[in-house]
C-alpha cells in the first residue's frame, strides 16, 4: 500500500537562521527552498499527487486554491512534473506521480472545471506515471443505499463522472497509454459508488480511485470498500482520495488497497489543536504531541490588537517572547526547569489570550489547558527521540509552534514518521 503525498507547494528555506527567525536577504523562494523529498534522508512518501487546480486558474474557481505563480505552472508543464518538484533523484525517479484534478476546488460549479481533452494534455505534458479522470464530487454517502441521492444534481454529477471517464480513457488509449490511467468513482451510497466502479472496470480501467471520503467514518468507510470490492471482485487496483482517516490505517490492511494521499500528517502540525508532532511509540501506535506555541510577537494579530488596546506594551511583549524561547532553548540542553520553562510559554499565552479580549475566567481555564499539554511534551521531550533528519538538525525548534520554516519542518517530520509507521503496519499485518 503506497502512501502519496498531496503537494501544495511544500517546501522550507534549508538555510533559514532559527535564532535571527529571518532567511538570507537574497534567498529565492522555490529555487533556493528545499521539498521534503529533499531535505530527508529519504522521501517521507511513496509518491506525489499534483491536483491540476492547484496548478492552474480554472474559470469561476477563487484563486485561494491556487499554488502555483503562471510562471511556475509553465514551468511545470515545459520540463515536466517530475523535474519541476525536484522528484528525480537516483531513489525517487521511479516514485509514483499521480496526476488529479482537484475535483474539491469547483465542486460547488454545476461542472466540472475541466475538460477531458483538456485534463489529458495537462497529464501528458506534466509527463504524470499515473492520471485520474476528471470527476465531480458528490457531497452525500448515505449508507442505507437509496435509489436516488437526496442532493438536486447528484444524479448528474454522477454521470458527468461516468461519461468524462469514459473519453478519457479514449483520449489516454489514442496517445498510446503513455500513463496509466485511473477511473474516478463517485456516488451518493455504497451501492451508488460499486455501480459506478463496475462500469468503469467494464470500460477498461484496472485501477480505480475512490472520491468523497473525506468527511466519513471509518466503519461508513469500510462499507464502501467492501461493498465495492463485492460487486468488482479482488483484481482492480484501489487508489483512496483524499483518505482523512489515515492514522487508522491498521484498519484497513484487508481491502487491497494500492494507494491512497492524505496531507493530514503535515496539515496536523499546525492546524491540529494539540496534535502537532507525530512519534510511534512501542507497541506499534502513534503518539501526538502539542507544539509548544510561542508565535511572532509583532507579527501576530491577537497580540497587536492587545498593544492597540493599552493593554500591554510592545517592548514587553518581546520581552516575555525573548523569554519564553531562551526558556525552552536551555531547558532542551538541560538548563532549568520543566516548571520554570512552562511558566514562561503560559505567561507569554497569558498576553496572547488578553489581546484576544477574553474574560478572566475563561484565560484561566484556557492557560491551564496549554499547561497541560506543554508540560507533557516537556517531560517527554520527543523532539530528542526522532532519528529523522529534521529533528537531528534542527533539534527543539522543531517542536516551536512559530513561522513556516519550524511548522512546516514539523509537518515533513510527521510524514517521515508517518511513512515508517505504514510501513511497520503494513509489515505486521503480512
Ligand atoms: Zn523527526
Amino acid at each position: 500500500m503506497k502512501f502519496l503525498y498531496s503537494d501544495t507547494q511544500d517546501y522550507v528555506d534549508p538555510n533559514y537562521d532559527f535564532i535571527g527567525d529571518r532567511s538570507a536577504p537574497n534567498r529565492e523562494r522555490y529555487w533556493d527552498d528545499v521539498y521534503a523529498h529533499e531535505i530527508m534522508d529519504a522521501a517521507p512518501y511513496d509518491g506525489l499527487l499534483v491536483a491540476m487546480s492547484a496548478v492552474r486558474q480554472a474559470k469561476g474557481v477563487a484563486k485561494s486554491k491556487v499554488r502555483y505563480s503562471t510562471s511556475e505552472e509553465q514551468l511545470l508543464l515545459r520540463i515536466g512534473a517530475r523535474k519541476f518538484l525536484r522528484f528525480d533523484g537516483p531513489n525517487l525517479r521511479d516514485l509514483m506521480l499521480l496526476g488529479d484534478c482537484g475535483a474539491f476546488a469547483y465542486a460547488d460549479k454545476p461542472e466540472p472545471a475541466f475538460l477531458p481533452e483538456e485534463v489529458v494534455e495537462f497529464y501528458l505534458d506534466a509527463e504524470f506515471t499515473h492520471g485520474i479522470s476528471p470527476d465531480h464530487v458528490i457531497f452525500e454517502c448515505n449508507l442505507a443505499n437509496p435509489d436516488v441521492p437526496d442532493q438536486v444534481d447528484g444524479i448528474d454529477r454522477f454521470q458527468i463522472t461516468l461519461e468524462n471517464a469514459r473519453k478519457f480513457i479514449g483520449l489516454v488509449r489514442q496517445e498510446g497509454s503513455p500513463f496509466e490511467p485511473l477511473g474516478a468513482v463517485q456516488g451518493w451510497s455504497p451501492q451508488s459508488m460499486a455501480e459506478a466502479s463496475a462500469e468503469l472496470v467494464a470500460m477498461g480501467y484496472r485501477y480505480l480511485a475512490v472520491g468523497g471520503l473525506v468527511p466519513l467514518k471509518v466503519d461508513a468507510i469500510k462499507q464502501v470498500l467492501e461493498t465495492i470490492r463485492r460487486k468488482i471482485g479482488p483484481e482492480p487496483k484501489l487508489h483512496l482520495l483524499g483518505f482523512a482517516k489515515a492514522d487508522h490505517i491498521h484498519q484497513f490492511t484487508g481491502y487491497g488497497i494500492t494507494s491512497f494521499d492524505s496531507t493530514s500528517p503535515l496539515i496536523r502540525a499546525f492546524k491540529d489543536e494539540k496534535a502537532n508532532y507525530y512519534l510511534e511509540n512501542q507497541e506499534g501506535g502513534l503518539d501526538y504531541y502539542t507544539a509548544i506555541r510561542i508565535p511572532q510577537a509583532l507579527e501576530n494579530t491577537r497580540l497587536m490588537q492587545g498593544i492597540k488596546r493599552g493593554l500591554f506594551r510592545a517592548e514587553d511583549l518581546v520581552k516575555m517572547e525573548q523569554n519564553a524561547l531562551t526558556m525552552l532553548r536551555n531547558f532542551d540542553k538541560g538548563m532549568g526547569s520543566l516548571q520554570g520553562t512552562a511558566d514562561a510559554v503560559v505567561e507569554y499565552h497569558h498576553y496572547l489570550l488578553q489581546g484576544q479580549g477574553e474574560d478572566p475566567k475563561s484565560i484561566e481555564k484556557a492557560l491551564s489547558l496549554v499547561r497541560t499539554r506543554i508540560e507533557r511534551t516537556l517531560r517527554s521531550q520527543p523532539w530528542k527521540r526522532c532519528k529523522c533528519s529534521i529533528c537531528q538538525s534542527v533539534g527543539v525548534e522543531v517542536i516551536i509552534f512559530r513561522s513556516s520554516n519550524r511548522n512546516k519542518r514539523r509537518g515533513f517530520h510527521n510524514l517521515g514518521v508517518y511513512h515508517q509507521h505504514l510501513k511497520n503496519t503494513l509489515e505486521r499485518s503480512a
